[in-house]
């Protein structure tokens, strides 16, 4: 609960909110009656119910960094499909690109040139400087992505455990769903699903920031991987510290265990994310979501000698029933998407851009939390930008989840949502796409200096 803001406050103005959401979103509202009789949570997917208000906005279409709703009501989505959407929506290269594979043929099981071209450019992107990563492999989502990894790195170790950070998330991959008790035992995270086993079987849980127990966590000698994000984004965001990168990688290095660097969401720091920002050395890359402008494509990339080892020590006759695959992994039209997305979409000019609208938006939060006198504080990461409840930044993901305050963080969505801006709704962060504009910034600064005017007034 963030000690600034009094809950009934929260509530009353809750209540003011919803009622405004409901009475200006008439045809949303009918939507989603009809909804559930056909859909559990009146959804296609769960996630979706999670927005504030007693329903979503259902899209009658998107474009660039706005999408209208069927009431007719245009928002600024700063959400953009949490990451899914960074190119913003329906890029006009991915969009051609998309319509004229189409017409050519979705899927085949088999290569299509831009195979190639897509694999050249990550490596242009996630193996310059120190990173050689430079062996890619598709997949449709980054879950997958994460899960193939850890196969891998399992099958060329013969270890067995697999280090995550506390309060991490790496799609819906069984090994991440743990957490620290306040014990320092390894337990399910809270809200998981259907555990298949009890996650210290398979897992050893850090947090973030702590070479430490990174360090005693490889000391067992059983770790086949360490999957991390370079900064946490997840939890909010949480920074990496000077050096605790830099301690990661030679901790892994000498411990043998893989260093699986999840740039799913960090991509947001450059155009080879933190890897190349950063200068990092992972052994493993991932990125997803965005990579093909909001079409299901993701990708790995390897460090050559781990993709000979596995090219190598997997058998061609069991290649499709071992656990790492997919039918339409590597379709054409996820391909097509991706190399038109990485050359002509997600260049780096367009990363200046974006970058400099997340600053903009950030600035702006931070006047509007000086002006109000509310003691919370603001994180940037290249294009994406969030501010979180409490005075100073989060070390760890259990700092950042201790600040965390719902009902306010639902408060302050809706409050958004009601002046046509839309939030990631699972934290108060900003993502800004090629198109966004200054004035699409300062609508959310004006909105915002409303919400922080009446939480204090
Ligand atoms: N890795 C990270 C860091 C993520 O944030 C996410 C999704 N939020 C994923 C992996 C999984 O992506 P997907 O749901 O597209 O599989």
């Amino acid at each position: 609960m963030s000690a600034t803001v009094d809950p009934a406050r929260v509530a009353a103005l809750t209540a003011a909110e919803t009622a405004a959401f409901v009475a200006a979103h008439p045809a949303c509202a009918a939507e989603a009656t009809t909804a559930r009789e056909h859909l559990t949570y009146g959804v296609p997917m769960s996630w979706m119910a999670k927005w504030p208000g007693p329903f979503p906005p259902v899209v009658r279409e998107a474009a660039g960094a706005h999408f209208t709703c069927l009431d007719g009501v245009e928002h600024v989505d700063l959400c953009l499909g949490d990451t899914g959407a960074m190119c913003g929506h329906a890029p006009a290269a991915t969009v051609a690109a998309v319509a004229r594979q189409a017409a050519r043929g979705l899927t085949a099981m088999l290569p299509t040139p831009d195979a190639a071209a897509v694999g050249a450019e990550l490596t242009a992107r996630f193996g310059a400087g120190p990173s050689r990563v430079s062996r890619w492999q598709l997949t449709l989502t980054a879950t997958d992505a994460n899960r193939h990894v850890l196969r891998y790195a399992r099958h060329l170790t013969g270890r067995t455990k697999v280090v995550v950070m506390d309060f991490c998330y790496h799609g819906t991959v069984d090994e991440a769903f743990a957490t620290l008790d306040p014990a320092g035992r390894v337990v399910e995270r809270r809200g998981s699903i259907g555990a298949p086993v009890p996650p210290s079987l398979t897992t050893l849980v850090v947090p973030f920031n702590d070479v430490d127990a990174l360090r005693a966590a490889l000391d067992g000698g059983d770790v086949a991987a360490v999957l991390m994000e370079p900064a946490l984004t997840n939890i909010g965001i949480v920074l990496p510290e000077p050096g605790y990168l830099d301690a990661v990688r030679a901790l892994t290095r000498a411990a043998g265990a893989w260093w699986v660097v999840d740039e799913t969401h960090t991509l947001c720091a450059g155009p080879g994310g933190c890897t190349a920002a950063w200068a990092l050395e992972p052994d493993v890359v991932v990125v997803g979501k965005t990579i093909g402008g909001g079409v299901p494509v993701a990708a790995f990339g390897l460090v050559p000698e781990l993709a000979s080892a596995i090219e190598h020590r997997v058998e061609l006759e069991d290649i499709d029933v071992g656990g790492v695959g997919g039918t339409l992994a590597g379709n054409a039209l996820s391909t097509a998407a991706a190399r038109a997305t990485l050359t002509e979409v997600l260049t780096p000019a367009a990363f200046a851009g974006m970058t400099a609208r997340a600053d903009r938006w950030a600035d702006g939060v931070q006047a509007v939390l000086d002006d109000a006198g509310l003691p919370w504080h603001v994180t940037r990461l290249g294009a994406r930008a969030e501010y979180a409840f409490a005075p100073v930044p989060p070390r760890h993901g259990a700092e950042a989840a201790a600040e965390d305050d719902f009902p306010l963080q639902q408060l302050l969505h809706l409050h958004a949502l009601n002046r046509g801006l839309l939030l990631t709704p699972f934290h108060n962060m900003a993502l800004m796409c090629p198109a966004t504009t200054d004035a699409d910034v300062d609508r959310h600064t004006e909105a915002f200096a409303a919400a922080a005017g009446a939480l204090t007034a």
